[in-house]
């Protein structure tokens, strides 16, 4: 089963003041960076769309209100809807905050038939959390999704075995996963538009056009065959690091370095989590054992390592630690938003340069190791800094 809040963003939005229930709504970034992430159905039909620039989409519906993400509320709408989801069975993979697949395996023989599961569902969310979603059932993921989107908006629709092939074979050939404007081109190249188009052609004449792996792939879709599984996860609620020193310190100096450590091996692990967190909080040992955590909530998520620093810095700052011998600091990010999902989050207006900067980084040291690239402040902290590939 695939579950997905319709217009997520805007459907909060709306929950949260009713007279909006009429009005098209855009919800975005409001910079000159801006981007929207989400619409209403009536100026989706404008050709509005998520991850579009704000300003494009004030060209295609000026008539539309625009609205600025509050996170927080889409993030504690999005966990009580995996609580509904997680109360049917704890098979739930959560794609983004308002997306999962439910391995229904063993369900149905408890709660009926899988429309009847989904309709409760649906009906619970509503009850609930006062907004609408589409529900797909089939025996693929692939399936499945795709029947949700059909349904959409507040619909469901249940695809059987033996209809999968009727379903899938009339429609367009984008609607196949992995096939983007590339491959899109390519298959009209060879003369396919249907999903049936493909299902038709040698898995060879696919290959030879797409590469071993794709051609087979897409084949295998364009049947209605695809064997992954559903994979159960729960995000994580923080992510963080923490150092113990060899010896002692009290230089303050070395604390902060160890703290930009710290700070980008935390935003490192937000990013490889594609998560990212609002309360930055540091902890720190003392010599006697003794404990003390201090944190500070920013206005907006963050998984750049250098906002991180800044504000343990800010922390550790506060704390007039002059002489104090500490024997162990750490930095944890809590306020985790969008929980591992696979989407890109859209982090509001900042200036994306930093965050630019870290994830090239990351791509540099995923290419070259972990010893590739580094703060220059932290080259000189031992064998770590001086791999063989020098530095
Ligand atoms: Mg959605």
């Amino acid at each position: 089963m695939h579950v997905d809040m319709d217009a997520f963003y805007a459907s909060v939005e709306i929950r949260r003041d009713p007279t909006l229930r009429d009005t098209p709504l855009v919800v975005a970034g409001q910079g000159p960076r801006g981007v929207v992430l989400s619409a209403t159905y009536d100026v989706r039909a404008l050709g509005v769309h998520a991850g579009q620039a704000t300003s494009r989409a004030r060209r295609l519906a000026p008539h539309a209100l625009f609205l600025s993400p509050e996170h927080d509320d889409y993030a504690r709408v999005s966990g009580g809807v995996m609580e509904v989801l997680r109360s049917i069975t704890p098979r739930v993979e959560p794609l983004s905050l308002d997306e999962a697949f439910l391995d229904l395996a063993g369900v149905t023989r408890r709660l009926g038939p899988p429309e009847t599961v989904g309709e409760s569902i649906r009906a619970r969310i509503f009850d609930e959390q006062g907004i609408t979603c589409s529900v797909g059932i089939a025996d693929t993921k692939f399936t499945a999704k795709l029947a949700g989107a059909l349904a959409k908006p507040d619909g469901l629709s249940v695809i059987r075995p033996e209809q999968v092939v009727d379903f899938l074979h009339p429609l367009p050939v984008d609607r196949l996963w992995g096939v983007g404007e590339r491959t899109g081109a390519l298959l009209t190249d060879l003369g396919l538009t249907t999903i049936g188009d493909v299902a038709h052609t040698s898995v060879e004449t696919l290959s030879r056009a797409l590469g071993a792996a794709a051609g087979r792939g897409l084949y295998e879709l364009a049947w209605g065959r695809d064997r992954r599984p559903v994979i159960p996860w729960e995000p994580e609620r923080s992510i963080g690091a923490e150092e113990t020193f060899p010896t002692d310190v009290d230089d303050p100096v070395a604390i902060r370095r160890t703290l930009l450590a710290l700070a980008h091996r935390t935003a490192t692990r937000l990013r490889r989590a594609k998560t990212a967190g609002r309360t930055v909080t540091i902890k720190i040992r003392f010599a006697d054992f003794s404990t003390i955590t201090r944190g500070r909530t920013l206005r907006e998520a963050t998984d750049v390592g250098h906002e991180i620093y800044h504000v343990a810095c800010l922390l550790h700052g506060a704390l007039g630690l002059e002489r104090a011998r500490l024997r162990l600091v750490g930095i944890r990010v809590e306020g985790l938003v969008g929980g591992g999902c696979p989407r890109q989050l859209v982090l509001g207006e900042r200036d994306p340069g930093r965050r630019e900067v870290e994830r090239a980084a990351d791509a540099v040291r995923g290419r070259f190791g972990d010893s590739a690239l580094t703060a220059a402040t932290l080259l000189d902290r031992g064998p770590r800094a001086r791999g063989p590939r020098g530095r």
